[in-house]
């Protein structure tokens, strides 16, 4: 295994007028290179603020307040801001949501794909063009060279998703982060952007995050999976180990929650909302709505425990101890 982003014990917390609002509350993980990583959980789960913080655009009153994100021998959180720059041009790379937001609408396709390389890239013009043409070709959008002169608005949404994905290639980077790519768009279109950015993972061998509160995406898409709850990391395992044999009662409330035939789920289904995350609970943030939940989960944060080796779950059924109370064999 060779990991090509390491996050140690990532915080991030908002400092609002009710409260430092505690998003982030100690995430760590490794992103393999060339895998398909998936992080999925409920909004307000602490999803997006891990990779914001990663992409180190959390903005005020919300900051990074403890951790290490570390990009092969840098960390991230301790570099200057003309190095984060570098590496935010060229190495790491991030798609958003609404493809909307991350195009200008006043500037041509053309103009923002080449824009991209300019800053980073010493290509000359002409070179800044083919290179355009060449990503937009790969993204699958047809006649590049006269799609290269047009607007955001000239676009359906999909291939506005496409644009974004090709704004994000532009520079080729190692790492690219997509924070619910598909969720603005129609199921049949949304389909067609996950096995694009499938294809490209493959061929051009990136690494890629991918943020969802679709279960049925991360089926599709991922090779491994982190479950976040309550600004925490509550289940991480393969694609395997989650769907087949999920630890965390959360994981299998979601699990639950998906209807059978069709893969797109929408998490609300599991009774009760997340908890506040201005003084989060003491204990496991899940036991309001556990129906597991013992006396010790209201008081004291449950350890990561290791079930096999990479399956890990934040629940304190997985104590040996309170196997052994409950009559678990101990396997
Ligand atoms: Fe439920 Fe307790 Fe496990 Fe939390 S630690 S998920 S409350 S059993
Ligand atoms: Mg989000």
């Amino acid at each position: 295994m060779n990991p090509i982003l390491q996050v140690n014990q990532l915080k991030t917390s908002f400092f609002t007028s009710s409260g430092e609002v505690e998003a982030v509350r100690g995430v760590s993980f490794e992103l393999q290179s060339g895998e398909i990583l998936g992080i999925v959980g409920e909004s307000g789960c602490g999803k997006s603020v891990t990779v914001k913080s990663i992409m180190n655009i959390i903005k005020p009153p919300g900051r990074v307040v403890a951790g290490e994100i570390k990009y092969k021998d840098e960390d991230l959180l301790n570099l200057s801001k003309h190095r984060i720059r570098e590496i935010k041009g060229n190495d790491i790379a991030m798609i958003f949501q609404d493809p909307m937001t991350s195009l200008n609408p006043v500037l041509t396709i053309g103009s923002q794909l080449m824009e991209t390389m300019k800053a980073h890239t010493k290509l000359s013009k002409s070179e800044r063009e083919q290179r355009a043409i060449a990503l937009l070709r790969a993204v699958q959008i047809n006649s590049p060279e006269l799609r290269l002169k047009q607007y955001p608005h000239e676009f359906s949404g999909g291939m506005r998703q496409r644009v974004v994905i090709a704004i994000a290639l532009a520079n080729d980077p190692d790492i690219l982060i997509a924070d619910e790519p598909t969720t603005a768009l129609d199921v049949t279109i949304q389909d067609q952007i996950l096995k694009l950015l499938k294809d490209l993972q493959k061929k051009q061998s990136k690494s890629v995050i991918l943020i969802t509160h679709d279960l049925g995406v991360v089926a599709q898409m991922c090779q491994r999976v982190l479950v976040m709850y309550g600004g925490l990391i509550v289940e991480s395992g393969t694609r395997e180990d989650i769907f087949y044999a999920p630890k965390h009662p959360y994981t299998v409330g979601l699990l639950n929650a998906m209807p059978k035939l069709d893969s797109k789920a929408r998490l609300e289904a599991i009774p009760g909302s997340p908890p506040a995350l201005v003084n989060p609970p003491k204990g496991c943030p899940f036991a309001s709505r556990c129906q597991q939940a013992m006396k010790i989960c209201l008081n004291h944060l449950p350890h990561f425990y290791e079930d096999h080796e990479g399956h890990k779950a934040r629940c304190w059924l997985l104590d040996p101890q309170v196997k052994k109370m409950k009559g678990y064999e101990d396997q």
